[in-house]
């Protein structure tokens, strides 16, 4: 038996985990016992008895190989990695929002930076561009027709351009009759909340859109991050848009962020 080219040894304290980073499963083992090993392996003398249960575990783990079989598991491993299919499409309706969350990653809690932000939404036409490129997208990948293609709205808060999210769900299931691609896909979106009201909770069950709202936690207190542009907690509005969507028969999912 040899080690096998594509396993790796980190020593931690008096232990050493060992993989094989095709396989990624660690075994882990004392120094003392690593050590012995390696050298019957080196000095390619009969593995020791007392290590049996130690050896068989790294040659069921392919961190142990026999001469010639690292290229049959590299084949392997590569046969049955699917090919890369892009299925995602991100529509950033709008680069504006409502709030200033304090840990918000693109920076609208920063004067400066919101000023960078873009005043004008997507427009219409630029969705129906977004929707003709993913089409072709899915078109030109080796499609897989039990994968279900995902739309993706996102913002800033992608309900300041409401019109254009509905125009693309339109338009999106008008072409599924022609475009075979299209016939699984799923909408989902993520907002804060606040611009929901009781027409558009009902326009988006109706269009079959996924509904997930921000919110940290049961309290201000987990909500502290979440602030308008006055620095006010709006923990107390996004419960009400919540009753809103339970007392109306909406799912709605909640994206939580822990900090
Ligand atoms: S809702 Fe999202 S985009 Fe808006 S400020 Fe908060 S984290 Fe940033």
């Amino acid at each position: 038996m040899i080690f096998s080219k594509y396993g790796f040894a980190f020593h931690v304290g008096n232990d050493v985990a060992l993989y094989n980073s095709l396989r990624m499963k660690p075994i882990y083992l004392s120094d003392n016992k690593f050590k012995k090993i390696k050298e019957t392996v080196d000095k390619n003398v009969k593995l020791s008895q007392d290590l049996k249960c130690e050896i068989d575990e790294l040659i069921k783990y392919k961190i142990l190989v026999k001469e010639g079989d690292d290229e049959k598991i590299l084949n392997f491993v590569k046969s049955v990695i699917p090919q890369p299919q892009i299925n995602v499409c991100y529509f950033i309706l709008s680069e504006q929002c409502n709030l200033a969350c304090k840990y918000c990653f693109l920076g609208n809690n920063n004067q400066k930076k919101r000023k960078r932000f873009k005043k004008e939404n997507m427009s219409k036409q630029t969705a129906m561009d977004g929707i003709l490129f993913f089409i072709k997208q899915l078109e030109s990948a080796n499609f897989d027709e039990n994968s279900k293609p995902t739309i993706l709205f996102y913002g800033g808060e992608l309900l300041l351009n409401f019109k254009t999210l509905v125009f693309i769900v339109n338009k999106i299931n008008e072409l599924k009759k022609s475009c075979k691609v299209l016939e699984k896909v799923e909408f989902d979106l993520i907002t804060n909340g606040l611009l929901l009201n009781k027409q558009r909770l009902l326009k988006l069950n109706e269009l079959g859109v996924n509904i997930g709202i921000s919110i940290d936690g049961c309290n201000n207190e987990t909500n502290k991050m979440r602030v308008d542009i006055g620095g006010n907690f709006v923990f107390e509005k996004i419960i009400q848009k919540l009753d809103l969507a339970k007392s109306l028969g909406v799912p709605v999912s909640l994206s939580v962020t822990l900090t």
